[in-house]
């Protein structure tokens, strides 16, 4: 783990404007680790958070993020939202291809291609998710399916730009599931291989794990090759819960 961890919370649908507390709480663990933080409301927080967080004394060192993006800049595209206006509400990341958007939303690759593509535009720091399901990796297919999504997922003019990887296994995500040490490693060292050959980047992306991270596998799940942050969903709406883990980075 040689880079700062990044420790990235994605709230997904959940949060109202009464949850505020809770992110400041985050803020106040975030100022005392060596990780950096970031956190993903749902859109509708984005705006009052980032004010929160720039009005305490001292500029916050948590980072915000939107969950997801359109690949064009404005447009009749109801219920979307560009990158752009999620940088305009004080974002600076963006999750891209998560499996709940894969999958839920049946997007593709090449989808995630284009978003990541307006993420650049927009000047917000993409993390691109990858991750097999359970029947692919019952079948032998998670080292082609994680290269394709590779491949098809990250375009070319990621080439010098800072962007991270995330590895999330579709079986772990929510599930309580967890993966062997030896499925995490195997994962990211394919991951860092492909980034290596095709990416020749100064900042060198963070490679994260993500799927049923708690406070109480954290710490070892951040000690495994490779892994050099995580992508934490529930355990990342109460700052009791993502509080111990961002200590864990420590
Ligand atoms: C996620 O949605 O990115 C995730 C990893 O969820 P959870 O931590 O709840 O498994």
């Amino acid at each position: 783990m040689p880079k700062h961890p990044l420790i990235a919370g994605n709230w997904k649908m959940h949060g109202l404007r009464d949850g505020l507390p809770e992110a400041l709480a985050m803020d106040t663990a975030a100022r005392n680790s060596r990780a950096s933080v970031a956190i993903f409301p749902p859109s509708t927080l984005l705006f009052a958070l980032s004010e929160a967080l720039n009005a305490r004394p001292e500029p916050s060192p948590v980072r915000l993020g939107g969950q997801d993006c359109h690949k064009d800049t404005q447009g009749a595209f109801t219920g979307d939202l560009s990158a752009e206006m999620l940088k305009d509400a004080g974002a600076d990341m963006v999750i891209l291809g998560h499996s709940e958007r894969r999958h839920g939303h049946k997007e593709a690759c090449e989808s995630v291609a284009a978003k990541t593509l307006a993420a650049l535009r927009a000047g917000l720091e993409p993390i691109i998710c990858i991750g097999e399901t359970l029947d692919q990796r019952q079948e032998g297919l998670t080292h082609a399916v994680l290269s394709k999504q590779l491949r098809d997922s990250l375009p070319l003019a990621l080439e010098g730009q800072t962007f991270h990887v995330a590895y999330e296994p579709v079986w772990a995500i929510g599930t309580g599931h967890v993966p062997t040490d030896d499925q995490v490693i195997d994962a990211m060292l394919l991951i860092q291989k492909h980034l290596a050959q095709r990416f020749h980047n100064q900042v060198v992306p963070h490679t994260l794990y993500g799927g049923s991270v708690k406070p109480d596998n954290a710490r070892h799940l951040l000690s495994l090759d490779g892994v050099d942050g995580l992508l934490v969903g529930g355990a990342s709406l109460k700052a009791e819960d993502f509080n111990r883990i961002i200590a864990a980075a420590d």
